[in-house]
């Protein structure tokens, strides 16, 4: 689950983590009571506008932007709330913006010493542990920085029995290049940061640009987070920021019927029960010479009930040209599922692309004699192979 970056700010302050300060706000009137009441806590004058959508770039895209004074506020606001941000991380449509972070202005006078940083913890799957990566290199894209100047990016792996240790916060403020205050400052900075990604059952943190200020003080400008799905149930505090207005229609309606579904941009849709046979179908449809256009897992029960709500998820993108049913018949029984595939069909009247059934497993038989004989636009296959082959004649 993604977070917004007022969200991941709130998290890092709690962590004690320093963070450029800031207040939402939904419109242009909100947006100057905030500025009044930041330069009354914080004595700037000068503030940042930031459009709050789950998608990075937003600077490039017109979405951050520096207002004087409180008129200014007031109509950068009102530009960027209810404007579609096209970053280069979003669609060629956008993101509808519905928010915005009025921020104190942190990059106050002598500039020319402040620096940014580029820092974010995540999973190294390779090794199974947390890393830390860094560059001096902030501010701008990071995938740029990786492509052209690799050596410029550090990484520092966190052994899970120890945690982060001292000497390896010390280690990151001193490839950064900072002595002194900030120094202290930035090995501060680590391991709260460090903290408040494990504590919150985080798969990242990213934060980009860190701030030196012209006074040595190390801040958060912005933050990317992604909260572990798989660990909300125990981070109640975390999984109410879930802003649906920022997901994909379709996954927020699969999630809401219990359904395992994350769109893709594929022609084929599929239907298929457990995780690895879905990735081994994925896998079996590209080889066809077809893209699949989703993963669907609907799960060991896939009654009449699951298969229709299914069909009709996936039915919801306009890009399908054909849909693989694959299941396997290990707990739930073929003929069951085929009743449900039919019973499902039947139910929705029309459904103007082909379908292609491979049922494997307890009473596969009874199910191929059921869908052959439905008298639907249903075709059955029995062999992997032989499904890959019919999806490839229908795209054809
Ligand atoms: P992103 O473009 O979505 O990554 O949004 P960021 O929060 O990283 O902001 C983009 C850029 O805006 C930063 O790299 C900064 O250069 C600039 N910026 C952010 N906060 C301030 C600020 O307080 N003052 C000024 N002058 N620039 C800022
Ligand atoms: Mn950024």
């Amino acid at each position: 689950m993604n977070l917004h970056e007022y969200q991941g700010k709130e998290i890092l302050a709690s962590f004690g983590v320093r963070i450029q300060r800031g207040i939402v706000a939904h419109n242009a009137k909100e947006a100057v009571e905030a500025a009044k009441q930041l330069t009354a806590e914080t004595g700037t004058g000068w503030h940042v506008i930031k459009a709050q959508v789950h998608a990075g770039g937003r600077g490039k895209g017109g979405g951050v932007k520096l207002a004087k004074n409180l008129k200014e506020v007031e109509e950068i606001a009102g530009q960027i709330i209810g404007m579609n941000l096209i970053t280069p991380q979003t669609s060629a449509e956008g993101k509808k913006v519905h928010q915005v972070l009025i921020a104190e202005d942190v990059y106050y006078p002598g500039a020319s010493e402040t620096n940014e940083f580029y820092m974010s913890v995540l999973l190294n799957r390779g090794t199974g542990r947390n890393m830390i990566m860094y560059s001096t290199e902030g501010g701008m894209d990071i995938e740029e920085v990786a492509e052209h100047t690799p050596h410029l990016i550090f990484t520092e792996e966190i052994n899970p029995a120890t945690g982060l240790l001292p000497f390896q916060a010390r280690k990151i403020a001193f490839n950064l290049g900072l002595s002194g205050n900030a120094f202290k400052e930035m090995t501060k900075f680590v391991a709260s940061l460090y903290k408040a990604y494990e504590e919150s059952d985080s798969s990242m943190f990213e934060i980009n640009p860190v701030l030196k200020t012209s006074d040595d003080k190390i801040m958060a400008v912005d933050a990317k987070v992604s909260i572990d799905d798989n660990a909300l149930y125990r981070r109640k505090q975390y999984a109410e920021m879930r802003d649906l207005r920022e997901e994909n229609p379709v996954e927020v309606e699969a999630r809401a019927v219990g359904l395992n579904y994350v769109d893709l941009d594929g022609n084929v849709g599929c239907m298929v029960n457990g995780a690895g046979l879905a990735m081994a179908t994925m896998d079996l449809i590209k080889q066809a010479g077809g893209e699949p256009a989703n993963f669907l897992d609907v799960g060991g029960t896939a009654d009449a009930a699951r298969v229709e709500a299914a069909f009709k998820l996936i039915l919801k993108d306009p890009a399908v040209k054909a849909i693989l049913i694959n299941i396997f018949g290990g707990i739930v029984r073929c003929d069951r599922v085929a009743q449900g595939v039919i019973d499902a069909y039947k139910n929705m009247g029309t459904i103007n692309v082909p379908i292609i059934v491979r049922l494997q497993g307890t009473n596969a038989d009874l199910a191929k004699e059921l869908i052959d004989n439905s008298g639907l636009d249903v075709q059955s296959a029995v062999q992997f192979q032989e499904a890959a082959d019919k999806v490839k004649a229908v795209l054809a």
